[in-house]
């Protein structure tokens, strides 16, 4: 059972748009029904950047950022059943509480008892000089140690690699489940994917998985298409080459649109080019780029003529249910993981892996943050 306070490395996001800085913190024993982790890796997601540098959230500081991570349970507070001491576990940033409405249809992975947005003071147990300090979507794996409620927390495989399978824990289980449980990608279709990071590669991966017989890979970054390539795309288009929208690009391509399109960028424009270049009919486009700032907009014919417009969060996936499997199918070779990890640094070396993703030139970074 848990053991006092204990005090950890933990990089500190003091304010939006500046520098982490390593500090030492406290971390508050857990609670009852949660669980203290020590987090060994975890990869840098493009939704720290948003919160870092573009949220509207300006109040959301000081914080803790990270939640694609990976760990082993230190410790447990009162109430915990189902986790022990030394088990592999990765943090979830949406909840599978089991008993709301949410999590007892099978129509969504949203949970009523948690949420990915809310951050407050009474619910963190981070400290530093004396100071509250919020953990970032719950999660918060930019520190050794980390406290997560057992609702939010999946048990894995004990011999998965927590380098790789990290990467779970949000931008390869959102791509991949985009593709596979949102847009429901069929057999022989044609798919076009905006945004070749990690989401977008793991959406190619999902098409691929899921039988699609093209799949367009669009980045302004040509740098991408190698990788791209290795997930299973079969062309490439850059925007910069034409001067026509992307979508009649697509649209010449296929003969009037494609059959289902993934926008993985983050950016309403690039949603409405996603939407128009799919077809008429039976079209399916799927937000899954992050960003809460502007409005969108598309001429109502586009939903009219029979496409659909939809989101995606967390790939759809209820998260304490398909985590574990998801790290089943990594060790049965069924879901690429190595192939995204393009940098491995330490936690200290968290600025320069940011940096890394601001000017495009990784997939991931997995930082290594306590000894395993
Ligand atoms: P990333 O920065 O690694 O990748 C984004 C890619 O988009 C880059 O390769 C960039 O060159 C490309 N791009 C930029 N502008 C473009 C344009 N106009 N057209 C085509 N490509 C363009 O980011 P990531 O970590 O892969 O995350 C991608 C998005 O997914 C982010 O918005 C992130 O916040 C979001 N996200 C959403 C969820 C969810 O649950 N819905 C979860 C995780 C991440
Ligand atoms: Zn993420």
């Amino acid at each position: 059972s848990a053991t006092g306070v204990i005090k950890c490395r933990a990089a500190v996001a003091w304010e939006p748009s500046k520098p982490l800085v390593m500090e030492e913190i406290e971390v508050a024993p857990p609670q009852a029904h949660e669980i203290r982790i020590k987090i060994v890796a975890t990869g840098v997601c493009h939704t720290d950047l948003y919160h870092l540098f573009e949220g509207k959230h300006k109040d959301g500081f000081p914080c803790v950022l990270g939640h694609e991570g990976a760990g082993i349970v230190e410790s447990v507070g009162s109430e915990v059943t189902k986790f022990n001491p030394g088990d592999k576990v990765i943090p979830l940033f949406i909840s599978q509480c089991g008993q709301c409405r949410f999590c007892k249809s099978p129509k969504t992975n949203l949970c009523e008892k948690g949420w990915y947005d809310v951050m407050s003071e009474s619910d963190t147990r981070f400290t530093c000089k004396g100071k509250k300090v919020l953990q970032f979507m719950g999660t918060s794996t930019f520190s050794e140690y980390t406290v997560v409620n057992e609702i939010a927390v999946a048990k894995i495989h004990p011999s998965a690699p927590l380098d790789k399978v990290c990467l779970l824990g949000c931008g390869v289980a959102t791509g991949y489940g985009a593709a596979l449980n949102t847009a429901k990608v069929e057999p022989g279709s044609t798919c076009a994917v905006f945004g070749l990071g990690a989401v977008g590669l793991a959406a190619v991966m999902g098409c691929k998985n899921a039988g699609a017989k093209r799949i367009i890979a669009i980045d302004i970054n040509p740098t991408k298409y190698e990788k791209a390539k290795v997930f299973g795309a079969t062309e490439f288009v850059n925007p910069k080459d034409h001067n026509k929208p992307i979508s009649q690009v697509l649209h010449e391509m296929t003969n009037g649109g494609v059959d289902f399109s993934l926008e993985c960028v983050g950016s309403v424009a690039v949603m409405r080019s996603a939407l128009e270049s799919c077809v008429k009919g039976w079209g399916v486009s799927v937000l899954v780029g992050w960003t809460d700032m502007d409005d969108f907009a598309a001429r109502p014919i586009q939903l009219i003529a029979g496409r659909t417009w939809k989101g995606s969060l967390f790939g759809g996936f209820k998260s304490k249910d398909g985590v574990p499997k998801l790290v089943n199918e990594y060790l049965e070779k069924k879901v690429k993981l190595d192939e995204f990890v393009t940098h491995n640094m330490t936690l200290a070396q968290v600025n320069d892996a940011i940096q890394l993703m601001q000017t495009g030139d990784c997939i991931r970074s997995v930082l290594s943050v306590a000894l395993q």
